[in-house]
C-alpha cells in the first residue's frame, strides 16, 4: 500500500472535493449578494476527472472523502456521481458538507447512493437571523432538510459559524441540541477568509469562550478522546450528542492534525485551505496525463503543503465557496 505523507510528517488520507463553486444561498461570511463571476463550464472538472484523481488518491492511501462546493447538491447529476464515488475501492468513508437547501427531496436517494453521513451548515436557530445571514427566506426549508436527513437516519453534524453579536446568544441553545438527540454541533471559529477578510477580527468567537459560556450556563464538558481530524471533542456529561470546536484561529495545534488535501471545483490541488499555493491537475488531466504522471503530481502536491498556511493577520481573500470549506 503507498501511503502520502507531508514534509511534516503527517500522513494524508483526506480528501475534501468541491464539485462546484455555485451556490443557492449567499452567507453574509462567505459569498458577495450577487454571486461571484461563476467559473465558466468547461473550467469546471468533470466528474469523470473526479473520479480517476479519487481512484488514484484512494490508491495513495486516502480513504476518505468529503464532497462540497459551494453547493454540491445544486450540480446535475450528483446522485449518479456520489453512487459511483462510493463504489471506489479503498474509499471507506464518503461525505457530504451542504447547507440542506435540497436535502428534503434528495434525502432518501443520497441515503440510497452511499451517503450515510452529513455535515449541515445552520448558523442560527431564529428564522429572521437565518434571513439575514444567508440572505435568503428559506428556515424552514433547511429545517426540513435535517429532518429529512434525520429520518433517513443520517448521522448529522451541524456546522455553526460563530459571530461574534450574530449569533453568540444561541451558543446554548445549539449545545442543548446535544441534550436531545445525537447530533454533533460544531461551533467553528470565524476565519479570515473570503467575505470574511474584510469582517472585523474581533467577531471571531474563540473556542475556549464557547467552552466557558456551555460550562456556565449548562454544565461541565468532558473531553472525548477523538482520532484524527480538526475538531476538538466535547460532551456536556450523559448527553446523546456531541460538541465539536473547530478551532483554526485559536488552537495552535490545530494544523499539526492536518490530514487533509483539497481539490477545487477547477481542479486545483490545495495542499492547505488558508494557503495560495495550489497545483492545477485539471490541464495536465486534459493533456492526457497517464496515472504514473498523475501519481507524481499528486504527491509533489501534498509536498507542497505548509505545516500552516493560516496567517490571521493577513487573512486570505480566496472564497471559501471554490476550494471547498
Ligand atoms: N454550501 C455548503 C455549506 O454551507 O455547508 C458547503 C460549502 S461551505 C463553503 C462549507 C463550510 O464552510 C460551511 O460550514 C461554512 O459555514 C464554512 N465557512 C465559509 N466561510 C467561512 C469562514 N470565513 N469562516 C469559517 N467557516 C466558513
Ligand atoms: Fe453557500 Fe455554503 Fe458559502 Fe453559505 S457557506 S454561501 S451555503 S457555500
Amino acid at each position: 500500500m503507498h501511503t502520502l505523507i507531508d514534509t511534516h510528517g503527517r500522513r494524508i488520507r483526506y480528501l475534501r472535493i468541491s464539485v462546484t463553486d455555485r451556490c443557492n444561498l449567499r452567507c453574509r461570511y462567505c459569498m458577495p449578494e450577487n454571486g461571484v463571476d461563476w467559473l465558466p463550464h468547461e473550467s469546471i472538472m468533470r466528474y469523470e476527472e473526479i473520479l480517476r484523481i479519487i481512484r488514484l488518491s484512494a490508491r495513495l492511501g486516502v480513504d476518505k472523502v468529503r464532497l462540497t462546493g459551494g453547493e454540491p447538491l445544486v450540480r446535475k447529476d450528483f446522485l449518479d456521481f456520489v453512487s459511483r464515488v462510493s463504489r471506489i475501492e479503498g474509499i471507506a468513508d464518503l461525505s457530504l458538507t451542504t447547507n440542506a437547501m435540497l436535502l428534503e427531496t434528495m434525502a432518501p436517494a443520497l441515503r440510497a447512493h452511499g451517503i450515510a453521513r452529513v455535515n449541515i451548515s445552520l448558523d442560527t436557530l431564529e428564522r429572521k437571523k437565518f434571513v439575514y445571514i444567508t440572505r435568503t427566506d428559506a428556515f424552514e426549508r433547511v429545517m426540513a432538510g435535517i429532518q429529512a436527513a434525520r429520518d433517513q437516519g443520517m448521522r448529522i453534524k451541524i456546522n455553526v459559524v460563530a459571530i461574534r453579536g450574530f449569533n453568540d446568544d444561541e451558543i446554548l441553545d445549539f449545545a442543548r441540541l446535544t441534550l436531545r438527540e445525537p447530533v454533533e454541533v460544531r461551533f467553528i471559529e470565524l476565519m479570515p477568509m473570503g467575505c470574511a477578510a474584510r469582517f472585523d477580527p474581533a467577531k471571531t468567537i474563540k473556542a475556549f469562550e464557547i467552552r466557558q459560556r456551555i460550562e456556565q450556563g449548562i454544565g461541565a464538558l468532558d473531553k472525548v478522546v477523538s482520532g484524527l481530524g480538526p475538531a476538538a471533542l466535547y460532551r456536556i456529561a450523559g448527553a446523546p450528542g456531541m460538541l465539536g470546536f473547530i478551532e483554526p484561529v485559536s488552537e495552535r495545534s490545530f494544523c499539526s492534525r492536518c490530514n487533509r488535501i483539497r481539490l477545487s471545483a477547477s481542479g486545483g490541488l490545495r495542499p492547505c485551505l488558508f494557503s495560495q499555493r495550489q497545483l492545477d491537475l485539471l490541464g495536465p488531466l486534459r493533456a492526457g496525463i497517464d496515472d504514473q504522471g498523475l501519481e507524481e503530481l499528486i504527491r509533489s502536491g501534498v509536498a507542497m503543503k505548509p505545516f500552516s498556511g493560516l496567517n490571521i493577520d493577513r487573512g486570505c481573500e480566496t472564497l471559501m465557496s471554490t476550494i471547498g470549506g
